[in-house]
């Protein structure tokens, strides 16, 4: 059947600005990692993304290896805007990312300027689109030059073929030369997506500052990290589970005696404010005013609905933050 955008869809969404820029995200964004690609069922990935943008998320997230096979949740995603899309582009903020490795030689990876501008071709040709919204580096290139990995960024944009960029996965410091060197070619670095989450709080040491002090925004990725921050592993491993899967990125191994405890004990916190785990865990991040979107992954559109709801609750008392404190200690 066709597919009708709600009309209320922008109800009920709250939309941050990303940094200092003029761009707004929605405070949830969702990311197509998993469950998008050649292996997964298009049907299921079709009705996320209906699901997603009738809830007001404007903003996808993509790269260039997503699947598996890698490609491929860029050409079903491609498939379903022309399906299912059709005159909503600028009502879409859609981001890709070049970084790790997609293809034999030494061109299909890392952060020279030959890798980056011949990836984008490619991601644009598997997504039908004549433009991305924010390209990204995908990880810092220990051997190429910063400078030439900024100003392949800052030629895509004046080539058009992204209206902004970001980088993913730069530490504090890194991060800051790459701002610097963005600001100074005239092409503003617009978003740094880190992992982030309860679990994983490298960014509290230095990046979120940096961030802040740049007007540059910040997307967590991975902010249930992968699924333990949600009540689906406390009675075993589901067997539709990431952690199931054998093209899942969690491992059976993350989920240790230590941390299922560390997880019983946030579900029991989470219920006394009357949120899920999983909607605990995205609240948590989005209080900080510097995050401008959290960038959330789904199998199923039933998750999308619980997550959605932490919408409704995004303050924390001191007494809440300081048991999380305990518990993650
Ligand atoms: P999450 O930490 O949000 O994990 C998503 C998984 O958690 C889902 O697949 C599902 O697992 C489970 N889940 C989600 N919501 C719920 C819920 N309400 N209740 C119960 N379980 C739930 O994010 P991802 O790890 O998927 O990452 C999100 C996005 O971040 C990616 O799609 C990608 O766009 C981006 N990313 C970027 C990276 C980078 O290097 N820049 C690296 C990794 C991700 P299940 O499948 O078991 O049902």
């Amino acid at each position: 059947m066709d597919y009708q955008p709600s009309k209320n869809r922008y109800d009920h969404m709250t939309y941050r600005r990303c940094g200092k820029s003029g761009l707004k995200l929605p405070a949830l964004s969702l990311g197509l990692w998993h469950n998008f690609g050649h292996v997964d069922v298009l049907e299921n990935s079709r009705k996320i993304l209906q699901a997603a943008f009738d809830a007001g998320i404007t903003h996808f997230d993509l790269a260039n290896n997503y699947g598996p096979p890698p490609g491929s949740a860029e050409e079903n995603f491609g498939k379903i805007l022309q399906s299912d899309f059709q005159g909503y582009r600028d009502q879409l903020v859609i981001s890709t990312k070049a970084g790790y490795y997609m293809w034999e030689g030494p061109y299909g990876e890392w952060g020279s300027k030959k890798y980056l501008v011949s990836s984008l071709d490619q991601s644009l040709q598997r997504m039908k689109l004549d433009y991305v919204d924010i390209f990204y580096h995908h990880r810092p290139d220990p051997d190429t030059p910063l400078e030439e990995t900024m100003a392949a960024l800052d030629l895509i944009v004046r080539q058009g073929k992204a209206l902004y960029v970001g980088i993913s996965n730069y530490q504090a410091e890194d991060a800051a030369k790459a701002i610097g060197i963005l600001k100074e070619l005239g092409t503003p670095c617009l978003i740094h997506q880190p992992k982030y989450s309860m679990f994983e709080r490298w960014v509290e040491g230095g990046l979120l500052d940096v961030l802040g002090d740049e007007g540059v925004g910040c997307i967590p990725f991975s902010p249930l990290a992968q699924g333990l921050l949600t009540d689906k592993y406390l009675k075993g491993i589901p067997e539709d589970s990431r952690a199931a899967k054998s093209h899942g990125f969690l491992q059976k191994s993350a989920i240790t005696e230590d941390t299922l405890s560390k997880i019983n004990q946030l579900n029991e916190l989470a219920r006394s404010r009357g949120q899920s785990l999983a909607q605990m865990a995205l609240s948590w991040l989005l209080k900080d005013v510097r995050i401008t979107s959290v960038l959330i992954g789904v199998s199923k559109t039933s998750q999308l609905e619980d997550s959605l709801k932490c919408l409704d609750n995004c303050s924390f008392s001191d007494e809440e933050l300081a048991n999380i404190e305990q518990i993650l200690k």
